[in-house]
């Protein structure tokens, strides 16, 4: 094989292969306006009620993996803007970010799905049913019942990140347990934020996550009520990084 072809062959393998692990549905690249980095951009699936729920790249594929989800009960949307500006922003770390994963909560102005269900409710973990839909933490008639946290869960299985950020409101603090409690600790510090160290809620995705991906964390950041100023939306953004470079410099400690 001449040399020409063999590169060809590898580049070819390397998309394959690219493709591949990230399991994309469909995956689209651009380059953002002025930044010489690049995003990619993946249809993960569609909610209960056909709404597209995608997932976005940005940074260093070789960086600490970082998920943050900007909004899953459709009435805290807070977190939408923190993930907006994290799309922006030029990184070393290797962040994936979902805006929305319950788009049918949030054209609805509901906590639920477009079903009824918490989806934050809705996780095997510690899972106990009971209630009826559009009950405040109806969990669904069993786990993952709904299409949206059987998204939420496969892109965590598919990822593996090093830490899962969840972004509620309005509690205006970060809650962390058991094996996350270091990194929302971390969290809450460089956000200026009360620290709240508390047993995780039946169903939860940080409950789900701790379970079942015990050497990353995952936690719940619950932003004041109301939408963020800008000055808020920095400096959530700043302890999304500051958390990521802390994990960093343990991995290469
Ligand atoms: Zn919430």
């Amino acid at each position: 094989m001449t040399r020409a072809l063999l590169s060809a062959v590898v580049l070819v393998a390397v998309i394959l292969a690219g493709g591949r692990s990230a399991n994309a549905v469909s995956p689209h690249s651009f380059e953002s306006r002025g930044a010489p980095r690049t995003t990619h951009r993946w249809l993960l699936g569609r909610s209960e009620q056909g709404r597209p729920i995608v997932a976005l790249r940005v940074g260093d594929s070789q960086g600490i993996r970082v998920l943050v989800v900007g909004c899953i009960h459709g009435n805290e949307g807070a977190g939408i803007a923190v993930v907006r500006a994290l799309e922006r922003r030029r990184t070393r770390f290797d962040l994936w970010l979902v805006p929305n994963l319950n788009p049918d909560g949030f054209v609805r102005g509901t906590r639920q799905n477009g079903r009824g269900v918490d989806l934050n409710a809705n996780w095997s973990s510690q899972w106990r049913g009971g209630g009826r839909p559009w009950d405040t933490y109806y969990p669904g008639p069993y786990p993952f019942s709904e299409r949206e946290t059987r998204i939420g869960r496969d892109l965590i299985l598919r990822v593996r990140p090093r830490v899962t950020i969840w972004f509620h409101q309005h509690m205006n603090l970060v809650w962390a347990w058991g094996p996350s409690t270091a990194a929302g600790r971390i969290y809450a510090r460089a956000a200026g934020m009360r620290f709240y160290h508390h047993h995780w809620l039946r169903g939860t995705a940080t409950n789900w996550q701790n379970h079942h991906l015990p050497n990353s964390a995952s936690f719940t950041v619950e932003l004041p009520a109301g939408s963020l100023a800008l000055q808020q939306v920095r400096r959530q953004v700043h302890a999304v990084l500051t958390l990521a470079a802390a994990l960093h410099g343990r991995a290469h400690a």
